[in-house]
């Protein structure tokens, strides 16, 4: 069957796969939902013999209907080309559980097993629907999703990338990471400001008829890359399907019997992915959200309310320090019976109030989730009791993740064995993994701190870390808020 995406508010227009990753979200704020989630046309058991590509293959022909298969295979060479393993997402067993390293690509997390084959969904997708302008992608990130956009789009042909990031509110090796991308189509501006303020103000630029008028007169339109387009969803369903395959292989589990995930979750989309891949057919019984102190999530899945009016919590997760999980509109879409009506009016509710409250049939059909959260406390000492037990090193959001996971296990007594989203390498975020896993730790400078790491892990320096303390600072633009339309505007060459 060809499948076709809607809004998650609204089901009368109906729209091609590339016309859906084209325009990233719904002209009426809701976002692309497939008009089935299909399921995998081949056994569990042939799965099991099959490659990361192999397997990719499969599952992006099922969504992406418009495409052809050589179209699909071209974009799916990232996969060889791009990360560090054959393997592309390793499983690794230690302690109790598995851990699926989504962190083997160019920017060290996981938001590049999305970004790295996003340009080239976006570019055939451009060419498909005739599309003559150069795309423009425009992104405000508070640390990872910059740099991993930024590797993604470099030098890719007919697009351009602006990226801004909070000046003072991203990592230095994150900064460091941004400012040394190399690339003819990539600019990288720092703001005085915070994340929010760049945020508001991109979408605020998406939404200026005037400006989009400019860049048309100059042959270039707006693209978003941000985690709602259904082209950064699709390439998430496969490594769970790849995980399933891989436990059947090492003989862990025989093809049929059930697993569990747990994933470290901020925007929903990386546990949304698993959804899906339980919902095409891999036996995965529960979806284990975990939470940092941010813990909204865990209230809905508890009690069927969303309630956003809550402090903001600054941790050592950043990437979860979010308080609307956009992606769990695509989650309520489903638990509705497709009920449009009813999720419209619970985003009015959302952003008139901050909050909405599910039906009960509604949170009984959500009774596949299991939610919990990790305090600062819980993470530190989580990364140091795997360290001590199984030698193996994490990173902070994997972290809340395995203690999540710790706590299902002790609530239910479930055996089922469980796979881990990794989602960042312990190199990412070297501060907060040394002041857990060493006593005494001192921070001297961010290069004796990553030798430290080194030296703990026995893994040496991936290429990410090597660039961003050696290669030259290319860019040194910073920015007021007020500014950042002109400064879209030069960088275009629009004046
Ligand atoms: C983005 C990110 C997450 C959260 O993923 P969502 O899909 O937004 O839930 C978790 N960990 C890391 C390291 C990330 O970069």
């Amino acid at each position: 069957m060809n499948i076709t995406y809607h809004s998650t508010r609204n089901d009368q227009l109906s729209y091609t796969a590339s016309q859906a990753i084209l325009s990233g979200i719904a002209p009426d704020g809701g976002l692309f939902v497939p008009s089935s989630i299909p399921t995998l046309p081949i056994t569990l058991e042939e799965l099991s013999s099959k490659t990361y590509q192999e397997i990719a293959f499969v599952v992006m022909k099922e969504f992406l209907s418009d495409f052809s298969d050589e179209e699909i295979k071209q974009s799916i060479q990232v996969y060889n080309e791009k990360f560090d393993t054959p393997a592309v997402t390793p499983l690794v067993k230690a302690g109790d559980f598995h851990y699926l390293e989504l962190f083997h690509g160019p920017t060290i997390a996981f938001k590049d097993m999305a970004l790295s084959i996003l340009p080239q969904l976006m570019t055939i997708s451009a060419k498909k629907n005739n599309i003559k302008e150069d795309i423009v992608i425009l992104t405000a990130t508070s640390g990872d999703t910059g740099k991993a956009a930024l590797v993604g789009f470099s030098e890719v042909p007919h697009t351009k990338i602006i990226v801004f990031y909070p000046k003072n509110g991203v990592s230095e090796i994150q900064e460091k990471q941004m400012l040394t991308q190399k690339g003819n189509n990539v600019h990288v501006v720092s703001i005085e400001g915070n994340f929010d303020d760049a945020q508001t103000q991109v979408k605020q630029l998406f939404a200026d008829e005037k400006l989009k008028a400019e860049l048309e007169e100059n042959q270039l339109r707006f693209s978003s890359a941000n985690s709602i387009n259904i082209g950064r969803l699709i390439p998430q369903i496969i490594y769970y399907v790849y995980s399933y395959a891989q436990l059947i292989k090492d003989n862990t589990i025989k093809a049929g019997e059930s697993i569990n995930v747990a994933v470290p979750t901020g925007n929903f989309g990386n546990i949304l992915a698993a959804y899906y891949a339980k919902e095409m057919g891999i036996p995965i019984n529960k979806l284990i959200v975990a939470s940092n102190e941010n813990n909204v999530l865990t209230d809905f899945f508890t009690s069927g309310t969303y309630d956003r009016n809550r402090d903001f919590i600054l941790t050592s997760s950043p990437s979860m320090d979010i308080l609307v999980s956009s992606n769990l509109e695509r989650l309520l879409y489903h638990l509705s019976g497709n009920d449009t009506k009813l999720v419209a009016g619970y985003m009015n509710s959302l952003s008139q109030e901050g909050i909405y409250k599910i039906t009960a049939d509604m949170l009984t059909k959500a009774s596949d989730f299991y939610a919990n959260f990790a305090s600062e406390k819980d993470v530190k000492e989580q990364i140091q009791r795997i360290n001590e037990e199984a030698g193996y090193i994490i990173d902070p959001h994997t972290a809340v993740a395995a203690f999540v996971a710790n706590q299902y296990k002790e609530a239910t007594d479930d055996q089922t064995e469980i796979v881990i989203a990794s989602t960042a390498s312990p190199y990412k975020f070297p501060l907060a993994v040394l002041e857990a896993a060493v006593a005494n730790f001192s921070n001297d400078s961010l290069e004796a701190s990553l030798q430290q790491l080194k030296e703990l892990t026995g893994i040496p320096f991936p290429n990410a870390v090597d660039e961003a303390l050696h290669d030259p600072i290319l860019h040194d633009t910073t920015v007021k808020v007020s500014e950042m339309k002109e400064i879209v505007k030069k960088k275009l060459g629009l004046q």
